[in-house]
């Protein structure tokens, strides 16, 4: 099926998009001039933490609304500006009483608390590192990473702590603080955080950094392998506030709500730091996924920017195209997807649902923030992933193993997405791994993993991840485009496309699917499935076997484990599974 273009008309009322013209925006930009747009600390040097907050009270915009927290329970607490400063200046001077320094690696590990957020600034106010963990992880996956990470420091829940660190705390001596949220009686070996918060004033100043100083640590999802620990410095703030500005198009008037998790690089660039030095106000829901609860937070919360994920907007599209149409969600200016491939289907579903497409945008852990995107004033191609940000230059390449990768200039020829370094939320180094970090550069260029093609008109369409490639019969194929044809059929909630070994074709393309409520998993629906598939792609790609699951295993940003799916379905072993979602 060919997806029309979406071209797109403004109404009247909206925010003249911050990119007007692509190709103006990308010739007037540079990076000089989008460091100039924010301030750096009155005595010199850069913090995340000061552009994020201390600058609007500066600024005498210290009274507006910042953050709205709204908790599972329908309680609700607002953080102005003002208040946000003054909690994580509180929160930077607990460290320092805790001789906690610079450099020295903050985790946390809990939900979408209001203290996480000031933990994270308060953090970065002190010149220490956050490094964020998924609340769901085991006592396992958090241990490695605070290992990895030399975790000095850990912010967390009782419940959390006495489940998933408690276990195996003293065998990390470096763990020296832990520091816990929630009035519950005193527990042994930790420091309850609302104590020692009301022991400070407020008014520790910033840490002065210089830009090229380690702020954040990122582990990556793990969706390949073994996660890996990316280093980000404090001059990334440059790239969360224009990416920002560019592919979410936040302007200080906008009520922002990024769905994802605190655990991943996406809650914190765009979930907390990016909205922020934007000055707009955020949301914040403690809830997971729930349909209506979500309309109902667009609708009372007059949400004008949304950004989540291909998983929640397929579990939109589960529900149905009707719900949405019964709550009032006319201040929903803009709509962005990250984390994996949005399906075609899924932005001309979002046009006909909301009246109005989800913009993909692309990108990784290790950039830091958004490199190539679909945007407000331009049109969208369902199933593209959009053109490369203003400052970032993007490219497919072929290379063999060490050898200097060459541009592929013919239009939708799949080779390797690969950037140009040099933009300032570009990762640092994977820590502790230096010759993995090495590995990922060639030739003057960042190699991705992924793989991609560009069209004439410069836009980015994603072929898949280099390890899930299929080579069937002298054919590419691209897992994304299988899934991507499965998923237009009304039965199917979602798909995982796999290459298992066969003797005739090197690999056969196999599909595991899970349908619908309503669907039956039987002989009838798989012959139908394989049918339409094969109408759709053509029997060189279209899958030769058709599996039914009642969910896909998934890391818990919501990607698909392919490597699981195959490493079950050949029986072999299952590699790190640290970031599996339970259940899976
Ligand atoms: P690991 O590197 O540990 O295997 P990961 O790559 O899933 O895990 P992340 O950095 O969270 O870890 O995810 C980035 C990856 O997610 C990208 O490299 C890409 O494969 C996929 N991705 C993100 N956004 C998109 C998108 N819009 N379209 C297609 N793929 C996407
Ligand atoms: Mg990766």
């Amino acid at each position: 099926m060919e997806w029309e273009v979406i071209t797109k008309a403004r109404r009247g009322d909206e925010a003249v998009p911050n990119l007007e013209s692509y190709d103006k925006a990308r010739a007037e930009f540079s990076w000089e001039a989008a460091r100039a747009a924010l301030d750096g600390l009155p005595g010199g040097g850069l913090n995340i933490a000061y552009e994020a907050v201390d600058r609007h009270v500066a600024k005498g915009r210290g009274d507006k609304l910042a953050l709205r927290w709204l908790s599972k329970t329908g309680e609700r607490r607002d953080f102005t500006y003002a208040n946000l400063a003054a909690e994580s200046s509180r929160f930077a001077e607990v460290l320092r009483r805790l001789d906690v320094g610079q450099g020295h690696r903050v985790f946390s590990l809990m939900g979408r608390l209001p203290e996480l957020y000031i933990a994270a600034l308060g953090t970065l106010k002190n010149g220490s590192v956050f490094a964020p963990l998924f609340s769901a992880f085991g006592p396992d996956p958090v241990r490695q990473r605070m290992e990895l990470g030399d975790a000095t420091t850990l912010v967390t829940t009782p419940s959390l702590y006495r489940k998933k660190v408690k276990p195996w705390r003293h065998e990390l001596p470096d763990l020296r603080n832990v520091l816990l949220v929630g009035d519950e009686p005193p527990v042994e070996d930790t420091i309850d955080l609302a104590t020692a918060m009301a022991e400070c004033d407020g008014s520790m100043p910033c840490a002065a950094m210089e830009p090229d100083e380690m702020a954040l640590l990122h582990f990556t999802s793990g969706t390949t392998g073994k996660p890996k620990g990316a280093i980000h410095v404090h001059e990334a703030v440059v790239a969360h506030h224009a990416t920002g500005r560019f592919a979410l198009d936040l302007h200080p008037e906008d009520v922002f709500w990024c769905t994802a998790d605190p655990g991943w690089v996406t809650g914190t660039s765009y979930g907390i730091v990016s909205p922020l030095t934007n000055g707009v106000t955020m949301i914040v829901d403690e809830a997971e996924f729930d349909a209506e609860r979500w309309y109902a937070i667009l609708r009372d919360e007059k949400v004008t920017v949304w950004y989540t994920a291909p998983t929640a907007i397929r579990m939109l599209m589960k529900v149905g195209p009707e719900l949405p149409q019964q709550y009032d969600l006319s201040r929903l200016r803009f709509m962005a997807s990250v984390g994996e491939p949005l399906n075609p289907e899924a932005v001309v579903w979002s046009q006909e649902a909301f009246g109005r497409p989800f913009h993909d945008n692309w990108w990784q852990t290790e950039t830091g923030g958004i490199m190539i995107a679909n945007y407000a004033a331009e049109p969208v191609k369902p199933g593209s992933m959009g053109r490369p940000l203003p400052g970032i230059e993007a490219a497919i390449v072929t290379h063999d193993d060490g050898g200097a990768p060459e541009v592929v200039d013919a239009p939708m020829t799949p080779g390797e997405l690969a950037l140009r370094p040099g933009w300032p939320s570009m990762f640092r180094g994977y820590l502790h791994n230096e010759a993995r970090y090495r590995k990922s550069f060639a030739g003057g260029w960042y190699l991705t993993g992924d793989l991609a093609m560009r069209d004439a008109d410069g836009y980015f369409w994603f072929v898949g991840r280099a390890d899930d490639v299929i080579k069937s019969a002298g054919h590419l194929i691209g897992p994304f485009e299988v899934e991507s044809a499965l998923l237009e059929h009304p039965a199917v909630a979602e798909a995982g496309v796999i290459g298992v070994p066969d003797e005739m074709m090197g690999e056969a393309v196999k599909a595991f699917v899970a349908l619908k409520p309503g669907y039956e998993a039987d002989e009838k629906l798989r012959k139908e499935l394989l049918g339409h598939a094969r109408k759709r792609l053509g029997a060189a790609v279209a899958p030769r076997a058709i599996d039914f699951r009642d969910v896909l295993p998934r890391t818990r940003s919501g990607k698909i484990m392919r490597r699981l799916l195959k490493a079950r379905e050949l029986g072999l072993p299952e590699g790190d599974t640290s970031t599996l979602e339970s259940g899976a």
